[in-house]
């Protein structure tokens, strides 16, 4: 672009005034789930016993009979033909950024030359969209390259516009999982029937176990015009070049400020779209960066929580459009000033309504709260690399490890007060009686009314406990919450399954050698036992401290953590042998879904820094250099000129500025272009590399940092070249206004 069009971007982006935005006659209580198949209308649109049946497969896992699917299928055309949908599809997540979706119209031949509107149980439950070209990492050879998706009736149908989206697991021919929904569900079940059999040493009624979700999305928002005007914006989600502005966040005055009325018009509508269709949207500020925000819903049953998300990132997409802006999910679309993530709020909660991450007020609450507290510990402490696998990409290694953001080392942040608790256990403060028949009783109230409070916050962990649940915060801001939750999930759901089974054991062990004692004090004896032997070996996960201090790094690395921070070397943590056994017990991965899958990782992170290089290069050749050039010609211009006017050595004295920035602009424009020509040949060994992990982990070495390297370079040229001739957005205008 000329530089000419730069400024008309720009003032005309200043000019924009905000879209009126109709305030829906109900309250969000009646037009919540709008555009949902909830309980409620299936309530309405099925027949009582196909209702119950689905409740029973929702509720209970039951299986689907295809006479239902039938049923159901009729119910859902008939309300969506009202709602005036044309089409439907099958709405899946495969191991590309974002969602899927193929439409096909309520259509078939009705066999005597016309057409009639059809929608069977059938086309409701199973499809094959073809879907050869979607990432499989090897496991859908092209002669089996049949794909199936299939409903998963936990979460609802709904329309957007006129489609009906159902949303659906994506697997192969083979019954690989294709998809992050897949295994996810694989998860929440292992951790539901784990969950279950810890939480019944407490509780006998309880059934079943619900992971919860509340995901907090961070976003930043840039103009339209102005994004069209950064081909690196457009082509990869960031600023690729750009000098700080003056000011950008140091002042502190973004945060939870006033939201500016464009902003305040597009968040409204985002809401309210995002309500109709059924998220339960709750919180929105401003964020710490200039031009970043925050949306928050309740918290969700997690599979719920995750089809949310996906959605409404597709939403905010969507909705920036039509308010002239442009939606940067990008971890870290700015350098210098915060990048954004999605903290994911966790926690177990019961079906008869306990949260088992939340204290109680009964001595067995509280040990039932311990046990759910220390054996997540277990499961971070085990798995930490592989939890960090599950959220490291191309674009949130920029966020990790970078004084913003949580630290490339997963650790967990308990508090004072949880701390000391876990300490007494420890220590044998509980244990001192036991031995006389009420020891247990009389101890465990010694864990104070648990009201753990929430004030005691560590911004730099990125676990952290938070009163009730636990706030896995090194989530990337553009990921599918499923990667984070899939891991985390398992890894909790082997722990209890290894705590349940110690416990057995240990309470055999105990009734042999004491007939007197009644059962349920033997078992809470057990459980104290058990627990004390793994806070002991799950310490090293445990840090309060700052982790964004070098001490922190040298100390993680002694207590045995990991702190490789090379993205393709973090995902090697999938192979470990402790996470294929792991994700085998736990019926989630097999050993050849792990390995496909990491394939995929590994090519994506080629394929995002390859862009970045090659649209990189082309900036610096076709915008920074010839501009750079430009100025330095009217600078040796003008020199000269000084020369034909004044005597020479007054000429040199006036001129001696300009020969100074002729001389830089020159060092400058040398080392970009021999380095550009490196990076070029950089990315051509790197390309000739067979293996996708070792031409990953290239791309790591020799590509990514000759980006950064070079970049100071053209950052500097901006801020010498005249401000008029340059001719991308800068900083100042791409982040203060809206
Ligand atoms: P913050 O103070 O960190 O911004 P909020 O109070 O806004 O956090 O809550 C963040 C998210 O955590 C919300 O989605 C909220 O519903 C969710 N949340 C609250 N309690 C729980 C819980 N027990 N389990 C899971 N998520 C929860
Ligand atoms: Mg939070």
């Amino acid at each position: 672009m000329s530089s000419l069009l730069r400024f008309n971007v720009v003032s005309e982006a200043f000019k924009k005034r905000p879209i009126e935005v109709p305030s829906p006659a109900e309250r969000p209580s009646e037009f919540f789930g709008k555009y949902v198949f909830d309980r409620k209308k299936m309530f309405r649109y099925l027949p009582a016993k196909v209702y119950e049946k689905m409740i029973d497969v929702i509720e209970n896992e039951a299986t689907l009979d295809m006479a239902t699917a039938d049923a159901v299928a009729e119910g859902m055309k008939r309300w969506a033909m009202e709602m005036g949908a044309t089409h439907i599809t099958h709405w899946f997540q495969p191991l590309t950024e974002g969602t899927a979706e193929k439409h096909d119209g309520f259509v078939e031949h009705d066999g005597k030359g016309g057409m009639v509107e059809e929608f069977t149980g059938k086309q409701l439950v199973q499809q094959e969209p073809d879907a050869s070209s979607f990432p499989s990492g090897g496991i859908r050879s092209t002669f089996e390259a049949r794909g199936y998706s299939a409903w998963d009736p936990a979460s609802p149908v709904f329309i957007i516009g006129d489609t009906l989206m159902i949303p659906t697991i994506f697997i192969s021919y083979t019954g690989e999982a294709l998809d992050f929904k897949a295994p996810l569900k694989k998860a929440l079940h292992a951790v539901d029937k784990a969950a279950t059999a810890v939480a019944q040493l407490f509780y006998p009624d309880v059934k079943r176990v619900i992971s919860n979700l509340g995901w907090e999305q961070e976003y930043f928002l840039v103009d339209e015009e102005i994004y069209a005007a950064r081909p690196d914006l457009v082509m990869t989600g960031r600023t690729l070049l750009g000098h700080e502005s003056a000011k950008n966040q140091q002042m502190d005055d973004h945060y939870f400020g006033s939201i500016p009325e464009r902003v305040v018009a597009f968040m409204r509508d985002l809401e309210i779209q995002a309500l109709e269709l059924g998220i339960p949207c709750k919180t929105r500020h401003n964020e710490a960066a200039p031009n970043q925000f925050e949306l928050a819903p309740i918290f969700e049953e997690t599979n719920l929580a995750v089809d949310h998300n996906m959605l409404l990132m597709m939403l905010m997409k969507k909705v920036a459009r039509k308010h002239g802006f442009r939606c940067l999910l990008h971890e870290k679309p700015f350098l210098g000033i915060n990048g954004s993530g999605k903290h994911n709020n966790w926690s177990l909660s019961t079906d008869t309504g306990i949260l088992l991450h939340g204290p109680g007020k009964t001595p067995l609450d509280n040990l039932r709260f311990i046990t759910f507290i220390v054996e997540t510990l277990m499961a971070v402490w085990r798995h930490n690399g592989l939890l960090k696998a599950s959220i490291v990409s191309a674009s949130n290694a920029h966020r990790l490890g970078a004084h913003e953001a949580p630290p490339a080392i997963i650790s967990i942040f308990l508090g004072k007060q949880l701390s000391q608790v876990l300490e007494h256990i420890e220590d044998g403060t509980f244990e001192k009686n036991i031995g006389t028949k009420h020891a247990i009783h009389l101890d465990i109230p010694q864990i104070p009314e648990l009201l753990i409070d929430n004030t005691d916050r560590n911004r730099t962990s990125p676990f952290a406990f938070t009163g009730n649940r636990f706030e896995f915060r090194a989530v990337g801001s553009e990921a599918n919450c499923a990667s984070a939750m899939i891991a985390l999930n398992s890894a909790v759901a082997e722990a209890l399954m290894d705590f349940r089974e110690r416990v057995d054991k240990k309470i055999k062990e105990f009734s042999e050698h004491s007939d007197s004692t009644p059962q349920a004090e033997l078992t809470q004896r057990a459980i104290l036992a058990v627990l004390r032997e793994d806070i002991r070996l799950c310490k090293p996960i445990h840090f309060d401290g700052n982790g964004y201090s070098e001490e922190w790094k040298q100390e993680a690395a002694r207590r045995g953590l990991d702190v490789e921070a090379s993205c393709p070397l973090v995902i090697d943590r999938y192979l470990d042998e402790s996470s294929i056994k792991m994700f085998h017990k736990t019926n989630v991965f097999t050993r050849a879904e792990l390995e496909a899958r990491n394939e995929i990782k590994w090519e994506t992170y080629t394929k995002r820094i390859q862009i970045e290089a090659r649209i990189f290069g082309d900036l610096c050749l076709n915008h920074v250099i010839p501009v750079a050039t430009r100025y330095q010609s009217a600078l040796i211009d003008n020199v000269h000129k000084s020369r034909e006017l004044f005597p020479a050595e007054e000429a040199d004295r006036l001129s001696a500025n300009n020969l100074s920035l002729i001389r830089q602009i020159a060092g400058h424009t040398c080392y970009i272009t021999e380095h550009v020509a490196q990076l070029v040949e950089a990315r051509k060994v790197a390309n000739r590399i067979e293996s996708g992990r070792e031409k990953a982990i290239a791309y790591h070495d020799t590509v990514a940092p000759l980006i950064e390297d070079i970049r100071y370079h053209t950052d500097k040229l901006e801020l010498i070249i005249d401000d008029e001739i340059w001719p991308l957005p800068k900083y100042r205008e791409m982040l203060f206004i809206c």
